[in-house]
């Protein structure tokens, strides 16, 4: 997750820095530390020039070089120094090449080329030739807040929402992953999400120029499953930009074990109404749990462990087997395939894809059969008590306590409906008459 490393105040550092280039290179002669007081130009930035090549079908780089009017032996230079950092035969139709050149002037000084949504290839002209560097593409930072209720299914609770009615739709789906990690070792989503819950989010995001979020990061967020709330605080406990998540007294999220071993996002039951009750897929003759997904879905492992079975298994087809401490054991079944660094001794951590799913073996479509074993017995994945990860320690309890109480006000930013709140409150009694209306 290094996207989330960069925090707002670096993203900001990140543009200005981006802009102090621009700068730079904009004005000749400009010195490292101007004279206090004197202000630059006003005309500096305009002395450059940027024109604008729009790569078409069939067109490669070095064919936009030479419609310019490039050089040969300079288009060489030119083209090593990008194969530095991406491969010109790789670039999309339609990229925007840009190229700097002083104002009257020829010769270029600058090209810059976006490669991906959030890096460009730049290229300077420099006394000895053309160097050439990875620039981030500039984002802006803010927080979003939003509230809901899950009346249907979280995907319809969160995608459909007004609160992210400004956001690409794509990037709304991204904030269901979000609370799906924040809550990994809570909740399985999949199984214990349902009708009457609610949730509200604050959450910080990086955003690119043409309104994609780059970054999202759950800042504070608090989720009422079952008239039980559950609250995640971010807090970057080493200031590593890392961070991770505790709830209101300082208890880490962190769990020996995630819930459920793929991600919410990728179990097909999303779309299924079903999925609003709760699903008793631990049956007396079955003793795992059966997700529905796609072949070839990640299968993650839910716990740090060892392997000790990678192969075909009988009715299990394909399986995944892994011994955990404390006697835990975990099975993951009807593989389609295995992840290559997955062999049979091979030690694997929480959230590792070991496999991809499959229909191998006793199947009868693609799904995921997981169990969970203690102690050489089965036991339910949802109700096993898992003990917590380290709590706040002392010596970080008063920069927790500033912090984890200005995000949690944020959640008061989230404007939940009043009155859908006292509605739920109200009929919380008969949950089950929701459910038994809705069959
Ligand atoms: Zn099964």
């Amino acid at each position: 997750m290094d996207l989330l490393n960069r925090t707002a105040p670096r993203a900001f550092l990140g543009a200005g820095g981006f802009m102090a280039v621009l700068a730079f290179l904009y004005v000749p002669g400009m010195t490292a530390v101007p004279d206090a007081g004197e202000l630059e130009p006003l005309q500096a930035a305009s002395a450059e020039e940027t024109r604008i090549e729009i790569l078409g079908h069939g067109q490669t780089f070095g064919g936009v070089l030479n419609r310019v009017g490039v050089p040969a032996a300079e288009q060489q230079a030119l083209l090593l120094a990008f194969q530095e950092h991406a491969s010109p035969g790789r670039l999309r139709v339609g990229t925007e090449v840009a190229l700097r050149s002083l104002r009257g002037a020829d010769e270029l000084r600058g090209i810059d080329v976006p490669v991906n949504a959030d890096e460009l290839v730049r290229l300077e002209r420099e006394p000895m030739g053309w160097k050439s560097s990875i620039v981030k593409t500039p984002v802006w930072t803010d927080t979003v807040f939003v509230a809901g209720q899950i009346e249907r299914d979280l995907w319809s609770a969160v995608v459909l929402n007004d609160d992210l009615e400004a956001m690409p739709r794509a990037d709304r789906a991204r904030v269901i992953d979000l609370m799906d990690r924040v809550f990994q070792w809570q909740l399985d989503f999949s199984r214990q999400i349902q009708a009457g819950d609610s949730y509200r989010l604050a959450f910080e995001r990086e955003v690119r120029p043409d309104g994609t979020m780059r970054t999202g990061r759950i800042l504070a967020a608090e989720l009422i499953n079952r008239d039980t709330p559950l609250y995640a605080i971010w807090f970057d406990l080493y200031d590593d930009g890392q961070g991770g998540y505790y709830d209101l007294a300082g208890e880490s999220l962190r769990r020996a074990f995630l819930k459920a071993p793929l991600e919410f996002r990728r179990i097909s039951s999303r779309f299924n109404p079903n999925r609003l009750h709760p699903i008793h897929n631990v049956r007396r003759a079955h003793i795992g749990v059966d997700y529905a997904a796609a072949t070839g879905t990640p299968v993650m492992a839910t716990a740090d462990g060892t392997v000790t079975i990678r192969g075909v298994q009988g009715g299990y087809g394909n399986l995944v087997e892994i011994r955990h401490a404390n006697g835990f054991m975990t099975r993951y079944a009807h593989l389609n395939g295995f992840a290559s660094n997955v062999r049979q001794g091979s030690r694997v951590s929480q959230g590792t894809v070991i496999g991809y799913v499959g229909m191998t073996g006793t199947a009868t479509g693609p799904h995921l059969h997981y169990e969970l074993h203690k102690d050489g017995r089965p036991v339910d994945p949802l109700n096993v008590d898992i003990p917590a990860g380290d709590p706040i320690p002392a010596d970080a309890m008063e920069r927790w306590t500033a912090e984890s109480d200005y995000r949690f006000a944020l959640l008061d930013r989230a404007q939940r409906g009043p009155e859908l709140r006292m509605a739920r409150a109200a009929a919380a009694p008969s949950a089950e008459t929701d459910e038994d209306e809705l069959q």
